[in-house]
């Protein structure tokens, strides 16, 4: 438990397999969970910046419709129990959101 001396700023933007299910997934610098399972991973401490050490899986817990915007999916970190709202992308499984609504 350090601080992060020499932390770059970046934009992050980069392609992974799901921790979870394995699925490729594309990222475009706003995607930050997997379309077919909806699984996260605990690598953010604020939106986009990967500070968080963690980098455990996030299983989503809980959807919730936001407005005419779409819908919004709480995860919560199996290691260290951090929760957080992210929205779900175009490509995000109906079936698996509607799961948790
Ligand atoms: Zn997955
Ligand atoms: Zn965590």
């Amino acid at each position: 438990m350090s601080a992060l001396p020499g932390k770059r700023f970046q934009r992050t933007r980069e392609d992974f397999h799901c921790l979870h299910c394995g699925t490729f997934v594309s990222g475009d610098g706003f995607t930050n969970h997997c379309p077919r399972c909806l699984y996260s991973r605990h690598v953010d401490v604020r939106p986009g910046d990967r500070a968080a050490d963690c980098g455990a899986p996030m299983p989503p817990v809980r959807a919730r419709r936001d407005g005419k915007k779409g819908f919004m999916i709480l995860h919560r970190c199996e290691a260290c129990g951090h929760e957080k709202w992210n929205r779900m992308s175009d490509d995000d499984d109906l079936d698996e959101l509607a799961g948790l609504l």
